[in-house]
């Protein structure tokens, strides 16, 4: 098969990893910027140019789209779907999952677990919104962070107050979040491919620290699943409609609930705790899924 890479940097571990897999497999492998792309819009012949060539026959492509370029990234992705060309993931799907409120509605509407979630626009009625969150400890995030920062434990109502005003007076959107306390500032990562977790991994911060993120100091090692987390976890990525997502869930003590859904989720840290091949595991989904006119959207949404 003839295999795009959409991502911005060739020397990602997961970006080269995928490659590796895919040469390993004997496919024709791009690793295609979606930044340098441009692209026509007619009705008849939608077509994607790249470096002054046009890009053609691709079978598949394998979109690793960075939060900060979902925009332009997400409408390279629908372009090629409009050619009928299979993605990984579609279009609609990664923009879907990289909106924080909209995913966690999506989720809710379908009964999964969830921490209880608060937000608002405005600040008149916080004292209100913080109660109907449960109360502190209450954790409140800005709806645009990653990598854990931009993720605030507030220990008392009155901190959850400041917190929410300073951060609103920022003009940022923000969550309010029931604190999972008893998850004891770990998480675990389920890479999801199909309908299968592959591979999951414990992330448990450093003493002292709540958030798990691994670029917060947080380690990582193998995690055993129990069959409702398994089961929480493709559910997860299935609402969202990804092939392959990163879904992250904490251990409650009413079940598993579920943090976010990640669209383009690393291999590094999944690999090297849990010793799997999961970009091998990538490939060969591809290889029995992309068939011609196999992509379910065609740009469509
Ligand atoms: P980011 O997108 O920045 O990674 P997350 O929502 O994943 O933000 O939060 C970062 C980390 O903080 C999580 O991995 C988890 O360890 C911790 N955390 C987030 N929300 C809660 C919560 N409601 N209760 C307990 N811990 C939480
Ligand atoms: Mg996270």
């Amino acid at each position: 098969m003839k295999i795009a890479i959409i991502s911005r940097d060739p020397s990602l571990y997961s970006t080269r990893r995928m490659f590796e897999e895919a040469k390993a497999n004997g496919h024709i492998v791009h690793i295609i910027d979606p930044l340098l792309c441009y692209m026509t819009i007619a009705s008849q012949r939608p077509t994607i140019h790249y470096k002054g060539e046009e890009l053609t026959e691709f079978d598949a492509i394998i979109p690793r789209i960075g939060a900060s370029i979902t925009f332009y990234g997400t409408a390279v992705v629908r372009q090629f779907e409009m050619m009928g060309v299979y993605s990984l993931n579609e279009s609609v799907a990664i923009s879907r999952s990289r909106d924080k409120l909209r995913s966690l509605q999506l989720l809710a509407r379908k009964g999964v677990g969830l921490p209880v979630t608060g937000f608002a626009h405005s600040t008149k009625y916080t004292k209100d919104l913080i109660e109907l969150a449960g109360g502190a400890p209450l954790v409140i995030k800005l709806l645009e962070g990653t990598q854990g920062i931009g993720v605030v434990l507030a220990e008392t109502d009155k901190a959850s107050e400041s917190v929410i005003e300073a951060f609103r007076g920022l003009k940022q959107h923000i969550l309010v979040q029931e604190f999972i306390k008893e998850a004891g500032g770990a998480d675990i990562r389920c890479f999801v491919i199909g309908e299968k977790v592959v591979a999951a991994m414990k992330r448990q911060g450093n003493e002292g620290e709540f958030r798990s993120n691994l670029h917060r100091g947080g380690n990582a090692t193998l995690a055993r699943l129990t069959p409702e987390e398994r089961l929480t976890a493709v559910r997860a990525a299935k609402i969202m409609g990804l092939n392959v997502a990163g879904v992250d869930l904490l251990r409650s003590n009413h079940g598993p609930v579920i943090m976010e859904v990640n669209s383009s989720p690393g291999l590094e840290g999944i690999e090297k705790a849990t010793q799997k091949n999961v970009a091998a595991l990538i490939i060969d989904f591809i290889e029995k899924q992309a068939k011609p006119g196999r992509t379910r959207t065609r740009g469509h949404g």
